[in-house]
Parts: C-alpha cells; sequence; structure tokens
C-alpha cells in the first residue's frame, strides 16, 4: 500500500524476517485477479489478489509451485470489520487454495490488538514493543517523505523530485532494517530537508487536501494515480496520511477500553476491569508515543510544510463530530474520519496554521461501504451548510475508482480547479468570508 509497504518490509528485515514487498499492478496479476473476482465490489480486494497471484504465478514459473509453498507467507493486516475487509484473509485463502497454494500460510496484525500482534511465535513481548516503536517512526517518517514530496512535485522537474524522493525511502529502510533511534531518524530528516531545499518555488497552487479509503488514497497505480492529475491541473495536494489510520485505530481501541473498564466496574466484573485497565495502559503508551514521536521527527520539516496540515487531533475530530450529532466513534471503519474532515473545514475548526485548504478531493473504491457513508453525509452537511452561507465557495468532489473508469473525471477535475482557484482568491481578499480550511 504505497511506500508504507516497504516501511513495514524494512521493520521486518530488522528481525532477520527476509520480507519483500510484492509487484503491484502487473498485466498477469491484472488477469488473475479477474480470473477470481467478477464484479466491481472492493476494488482494493482486486488489487491485492492480482499483487499476490502475479507474484506468486512468476515465482512458481522460476521456482516450481512446491518451492513456492513452502517459502513464502503471505502477511495482511486485517481487522473484525464493519466492513468486507473482515473477511480479505478467508477470501484470499479461497482464492489461494483454488490456485493450489492451499498451504501457503496467510498471517498479519489485526486492529482489535491496535496491531500490537505483528510478531509470533519465538519473539518476546519486548521484540512486540520494539518493532511496534520501529513501524510507527518508519510511518511517521515516510509520510513527511511523502508530504515533502508532493509540497516540491507540482513545482518542479517531477523525475528529479521522484529520484530524490526514492534515494531518501532506501535510505530510510537501511535505517529501519538497522533498529535505527530516533536521533538517527530526525538527522535522516534535516538531510531529508537540506536536499529537497534545493527545488524553490516562489509560486504556491491551491492546496486540495486528498482524503478517503485508505488502500487507494495510498496506493497511487490503483487510482491511475490521479493524484499527478491533480498536479497537472496546478493544485498542491496534501495526502492524508497512514499513520492517521494507526492513530484513529489506537484512539477508537482506547475509546472502546475505557467503556470496557467502566461497564466491569458496574457489574464488579474485576477479572474484565483489571484486563481492561492492562489494555488502556499499553494503549495510552502508545497513543502518547504516537504524539511524541511525530513531534520530534516532524521539526526539520515545519518551515518547509508550514500551512499544508491544518486538522484537529484525532481525538478531538473525533469528539468534536459526537458532540455536533453528527457521527459516532462506536461506528467502527473509515466513514467518521472523511466526515469529520469535511465538518472541521466546513466550520472552520481547522488549525490555526492553515494557509488554508481550497478543496477536498475525496476518492474511494467505487461502491465502497464507508466511502459511501461518507459522500451521502458530507453531501447532506454540506447542503444544509451551503443555505447559511450561500455565497461561500467550497470545493468538493467525489472521485470513485474501479475497473470502468469515470468517463468525466477530467472535465469534474477542470471545473475543482477554476473552484480552488476562485477559493483561494477570495481567501486572499477576504478571508472573513472563506471560514474553510
Ligand atoms: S473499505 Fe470499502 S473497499 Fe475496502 S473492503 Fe471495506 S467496503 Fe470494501
Amino acid at each position: 500500500m504505497g511506500i508504507s509497504s516497504r516501511i513495514a518490509a524494512a521493520c521486518l528485515r530488522h528481525y532477520k524476517i527476509d520480507a519483500i514487498v510484492l509487484p503491484t499492478n502487473t498485466r498477469e496479476g491484472y488477469e488473475l485477479a479477474r480470473k477470481h473476482i467478477h464484479t466491481e465490489v472492493c476494488h482494493p480486494l482486486k488489487g491485492v489478489v492480482g499483487d499476490l497471484l502475479g507474484f506468486l504465478e512468476q515465482e512458481k514459473q522460476r521456482l516450481g509451485q512446491e518451492a513456492v509453498t513452502s517459502r513464502y507467507v503471505f502477511i495482511l493486516p486485517t481487522t473484525d470489520g464493519p466492513c468486507r475487509f473482515g473477511k480479505y484473509r478467508e477470501t484470499v485463502r479461497f482464492f489461494l487454495d483454488d490456485e493450489g497454494y492451499a498451504d501457503l500460510p496467510i498471517a498479519g496484525p489485526t486492529t482489535k490488538t491496535d496491531y500490537l500482534d505483528i510478531l509470533s511465535g519465538k519473539y518476546t513481548a519486548r521484540d512486540q514493543m520494539t518493532i511496534q516503536k520501529l513501524l510507527l517512526r518508519g510511518l511517521i517518517a515516510s509520510d513527511l517523505l511523502d508530504d515533502i514530496t508532493l509540497r516540491y512535485r507540482p513545482y518542479c522537474p517531477k523525475d528529479q523530485i521522484e529520484q530524490l524522493k526514492e534515494l531518501r525511502l532506501t535510505e530510510l529502510e537501511q535505517c529501519l532494517v538497522d533498529g535505527c533511534s530516533v536521533r538517527e531518524l530526525v538527522a535522516w530528516g534535516q538531510e531529508t530537508v537540506r536536499q529537497f531545499s534545493r527545488f524553490q518555488s516562489a509560486e504556491r497552487f491551491p492546496l486540495v487536501l486528498y482524503s478517503g479509503e485508505i488502500y487507494m488514497r495510498m496506493h497511487d497505480p490503483y487510482t491511475n494515480n490521479v493524484i499527478e492529475k491533480l498536479e497537472e491541473n496546478r493544485l498542491e495536494v496534501v495526502r492524508c496520511s497512514m499513520i492517521e489510520w494507526f492513530d484513529y485505530i489506537n484512539c477508537t481501541n482506547l475509546l472502546q477500553t475505557r467503556c470496557r473498564i467502566a461497564t466491569a466496574l458496574k457489574t464488579f466484573d474485576w477479572r474484565d476491569f483489571f484486563g481492561g485497565l492492562a489494555a488502556w495502559t499499553k494503549l495510552t503508551v502508545k497513543y502518547a508515543y504516537i504524539r511524541h514521536i511525530r513531534k520530534v521527527l516532524s521539526k526539520p520539516f515545519h518551515e518547509v510544510l508550514n500551512g499544508r496540515h491544518s486538522l484537529p487531533p484525532m481525538m478531538t475530530l473525533l469528539k468534536t463530530l459526537e458532540t455536533a450529532g453528527e457521527f459516532h466513534s462506536s461506528v467502527s471503519g473509515e466513514s467518521i474520519l472523511g466526515i469529520g474532515m469535511v465538518y472541521v473545514l466546513l466550520h472552520g475548526l481547522s488549525g490555526r496554521h492553515g494557509r488554508g485548504i481550497s478543496g477536498i478531493f475525496h476518492v474511494g473504491p467505487f461502491t465502497c461501504m464507508h466511502e459511501g457513508v461518507v459522500t451521502a453525509k458530507t453531501e447532506g452537511m454540506i447542503r444544509r451548510w451551503r443555505k447559511q452561507h450561500p455565497d461561500v465557495v467550497f470545493p468538493v468532489i467525489d472521485a470513485y475508482f474501479g475497473d470502468s473508469p469515470n468517463p468525466n473525471l477530467d472535465a469534474e477535475i477542470a471545473i475543482f480547479r477554476e473552484q480552488c482557484y476562485q477559493k483561494q482568491y477570495l481567501a486572499a481578499q477576504q478571508p472573513e468570508l472563506v471560514s474553510v480550511g
């Protein structure tokens, strides 16, 4: 899933687990996925299945089926719902068996344990904690690398920016394989900023928040690299980060554990009370760790990324929506994130640092349950809001991707661009009029 897969693989290699990232978006994978999946539902599943079967097919040609089955484990993080993602593992198992890989194991952490179960078997609790910290550091650093790339890419020779990104990413991977300290990662960040700063640009295009379903949002080949299309339309993109998902899972697990402790207390269920307390302690340590590492690692990037991030902290976002009666964090899954971002931008609740987001480009897989809820909910919120603020511009585009491309996407992006420029202009002329961002 974008560069974060390379980060996860590097962290596993620190533990001498020979982890590799599957080649993605291959012709072979495309065909094999469609051999098994005949509907447009859950496009990411086609991506996951295609990448896996495509790679195994190549390896089978090279090594033979038996060698492949005994050589590989497929790492697929999972969840217990509420959408179809909760059944990806069973579905992939089904297709693997169908393709003759019945003995090829599938493993991976789950949201239920807050992804605290990455390593199993011979690894100690200490190993679990260390790889957790390494992964969080790596993801936060890779988000910053993606961010600085998107900050400069619209204004500079794309190939040079991509080349530098690849160099810095390779360096980051090696740091993680070596089990780097926070100090070493700060130094990596300072050097990254120094190297990117040679791409100075006076001009700044309107900022577009790129939100939506995590797989499509982070894995550009499966949106036909629509981010680059936005940049070609002279827009600067702010992608919602990978760590946002880990932060969200941690916060909702914390909220649910609080409820568990309260219930156990009310029912004098001491075993569950102390079990909940232990879980809550682990979750709180992780909650604090994410915030600490984000603060330390983002420091060298503050100046160059100034104005790009203006969303409130995760717990504030969740609580704001609940207080407003717009949505509730007990409804798990990504919907609340997409709805929350529109709500806080719509009501000008974003951070004070914002130069201001000029528009929201919301991506999702065709027929995705969560993103469908986001679109339905936010369309209503915006319509209500526009009745009270008829003069204010608030550009939002819902772009869905699947096998059959949207024939109007280019035209929709052209209109969206004009609206973003209009909003940027109005924000400069009359900041009080455009409370968004
Ligand atoms: S998030 Fe959307 S696309 Fe992904 S599994 Fe759930 S419903 Fe399907």
